[in-house]
């Protein structure tokens, strides 16, 4: 399959009465597939989390930034998800190794992997005092669902949210991708009921995206008079670097460090989100220590 580049697109619908995302995130799924080696259900999970992520980001502004965990009691573990209003997204799950048998639908068990008890926070950095914080339950487990509930609790905005991952036999990442339609005030019982008929009838958006569709074009089966007002690229990015993390070996203290220059022939650090190892011998972190020290 040829690839094709991650793109998200906005749009209205019934005279701006319904805000419309739509996204194809395939090469950023398969690439924290293939940074953080998940097997399919821990994939599935963690795309279906970058995925909304990633269209929760294109909802901010400017420097904006938002965060979110998905904190189940299922074998995956936590799963991390970070994005902002540029379309960068990064993302990991703690326990990439997972694998279970598929449900009963022939489907990877994404619930089954996140559990159906839990949390999900979401964190959004707009550049106040202090951060917006938005914490619902886990109802599902299969996201799609989670994050639907979230809109209407956190965010007081009616939405429907679709999440999907297709992956290969060989573990890579078919496609991916998802669509959030928000309802705003001033919609008909008749045109709610239309849009809920039209979201019941739509194939599932692995379908979609599987049959060549683009993301408006999942937008338009949804809503006939969606009109697109602009787009973006998704793609993963890590805002870690060696002088971030030079940083956070400093606020370990003076009395940690020295240990890990007495103890050890050289330190490691992994960064989380996109599996990079940033290594320091003692010489290197003698250095950092004196500067702080300065
Ligand atoms: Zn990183």
């Amino acid at each position: 399959m040829e690839t094709k580049k991650d793109r998200l697109v906005r749009g209205t619908a019934l005279e701006g009465r319904v805000r419309a995302f739509a996204v194809r995130t395939t090469e950023l799924v398969d690439e924290l597939r293939r940074r953080h080696d998940t097997y399919p259900v821990a994939t599935a999970a963690l795309g279906r989390t970058v995925t909304a992520a990633a269209m929760m980001g294109a909802m901010l502004k400017g420097e904006e930034e938002l965060a979110i965990a998905v904190k189940g009691n299922g074998p995956v573990g936590r799963i991390n998800a970070e994005a902002n209003a540029s379309g960068e997204v990064r993302g990991y799950v703690q326990n990439p190794h997972v694998h279970l048998p598929s449900n009963s639908l022939g489907k990877l068990d994404v619930a089954g992997a996140v559990g159906t008890e839990g949390f999900i926070d979401v964190i959004k950095d707009l550049g106040l005092k202090e951060p917006y914080r938005g914490s619902i339950p886990i109802v599902s487990g299969e996201l799609g669902e989670d994050f639907t509930y979230y809109f209407a609790v956190s965010e007081q905005t009616p939405a429907a949210v679709g999440l999907g991952v297709l992956v290969e036999p060989d573990n890579s990442v078919r496609v991916a991708g998802g669509f959030i339609i928000q309802l705003l005030p001033g919609l008909t019982d008749s045109e709610i009921t239309e849009i809920e008929h039209a979201l019941g009838t739509l194939p599932s958006v692995t379908a979609l995206l599987d049959q060549g569709l683009e993301p408006e074009d999942m937008l338009r089966q949804l809503l006939p008079d969606a009109v697109m007002m602009d787009e973006l690229e998704i793609a993963f990015s890590c805002s870690c670097s060696r002088e971030k993390v030079e940083q956070t070996l400093v606020s370990l203290g003076q009395q940690e460090m020295e240990r890990l220059i007495e103890e050890d022939e050289q330190t490691e650090v992994v960064c989380h989100y996109c599996n990079e190892t940033y290594i320091f011998n003692r010489d290197e972190l003698q250095v950092i220590l004196n500067q702080a020290k300065s």
